[in-house]
């Protein structure tokens, strides 16, 4: 799990085989799952031009760089954990850590798929 090697999105498959594809944008996710795994990793990895273009273009106005690069780098990801996942909608835990604080980030996120791309498009919130 602490491995640099492994991939922050908690697939067990290293960073090299996992979302680097994404991020590099060298191959595209096939499913919202992958997407959802890839953006949680981009948060870790504090890519943030990437949490953008994979955010649906109809929300980007919902969000700004310099907010999603401060929540980025304020907290720690230790894991991720996905609950649920189906075509459209991944249901997440994100574990992450501020200072000495544990918190889970539990959401219901939906997204889109358009001209072969999956687009990040709303979040339902837990708790
Ligand atoms: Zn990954």
């Amino acid at each position: 799990m602490t491995s640099p090697l492994n991939c922050a999105c908690s697939s067990g498959e290293t960073y090299a085989n996992c979302c680097k594809n994404y991020h590099l944008n060298t191959s595209v996710p096939q499913t919202a799952e992958e997407l959802m795994r890839s953006r949680y990793c981009a948060y870790a990895l504090h890519l943030i031009d990437y949490l953008w273009e994979t955010t649906h273009p109809t929300k980007r106005h919902l969000y700004d760089k310099a907010s999603m690069e401060k929540w980025a780098k304020a907290n720690h990801w230790v894991r991720l954990e996905i609950v649920h996942a189906d075509k459209k909608v991944v249901e997440f835990k994100a574990y992450y850590q501020k200072g000495l604080a544990q918190f889970v980030h539990h959401e219901r996120s939906t997204f889109k798929k358009e001209d072969g791309r999956w687009y990040y498009l709303s979040g339902d919130y837990y708790n």
